[in-house]
């Protein structure tokens, strides 16, 4: 599923044909005014005057995570290549001005929904004509243009493992309670009293709740 936008721009700088390619283009925005504040907001006010430029996200200094163009429809972010890649922008005044942890975090988040919607690989591909993701400096297209971007300080190895890394567990058994410990017993001497029952019925919240009682006991 794509990532959930924490806004929703609208840009009339579109294909209204889907991308017929496995490929995602990474951009950096570059205004040319180092630490720009206005960068972010800029480059949305760009994409929504027509005839200009559009890509599929635009990501702020502070991970802000702006859609632009759905992901069924092409964007205009690269001349040939808007047929066969999605686009996302990264906000970045100069070069020199590198990108924020807090980008990387919502890069990855963005190009995980590609990769679970699209099938697209956690790849650095090198060119928009194989599957994976690709620096716009990287496409024939962009070196036809002199593109520079996302630049050398974008850390291509940091960004594809990100793809790859789990996220970590979230602990589905809630933290046990006195509440949760008594209605544990209730229903551990329930199935013991009924002289059938096995206590591996008992629920994991439940049993969660009864190692709790045994470890408080012996003072753990
Ligand atoms: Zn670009």
């Amino acid at each position: 599923m794509a990532a959930t936008p924490d806004l929703i721009v609208h840009s009339p700088n579109v294909n209204d044909r889907p991308v017929n390619g496995v490929t995602v283009i990474i951009h950096a925005t570059r205004s040319g005014k180092s630490m720009n504040p206005t960068e972010f907001e800029g480059t949305l006010n760009y994409m929504k005057q027509a005839g200009t430029a559009s890509s599929h996200w635009v990501i702020g200094p502070e991970g802000q995570k702006a859609r632009v163009v759905e992901d069924n429809r092409q964007a205009w972010h690269a001349g040939a290549d808007n047929d066969n890649a999605w686009g996302i922008e990264v906000c970045q005044g100069v070069e020199s001005d590198g990108f924020t942890d807090l980008q990387y975090d919502a890069l990855r988040d963005v190009c995980r929904g590609y990769m679970a919607d699209f099938g697209i690989p956690a790849i650095h591909c090198r060119t928009s004509f194989q599957p994976g993701f690709v620096g716009h400096q990287e496409t024939d297209q962009g070196k036809s243009f002199g593109k520079s971007d996302p630049g050398a300080l974008f850390d291509w190895n940091r960004f594809i493992d990100s793809l790859m890394t789990e996220e970590p567990e979230v602990p589905t058994v809630p933290q046990p309670t006195l509440q949760g410990a008594l209605v544990a017993m209730a229903n551990a001497g329930a199935i013991m009293a009924s002289g059938t029952g096995n206590l591996l019925n008992l629920s994991d919240e439940d049993k969660a709740a009864l190692r709790w009682v045994v470890e408080t006991a012996e003072g753990k």
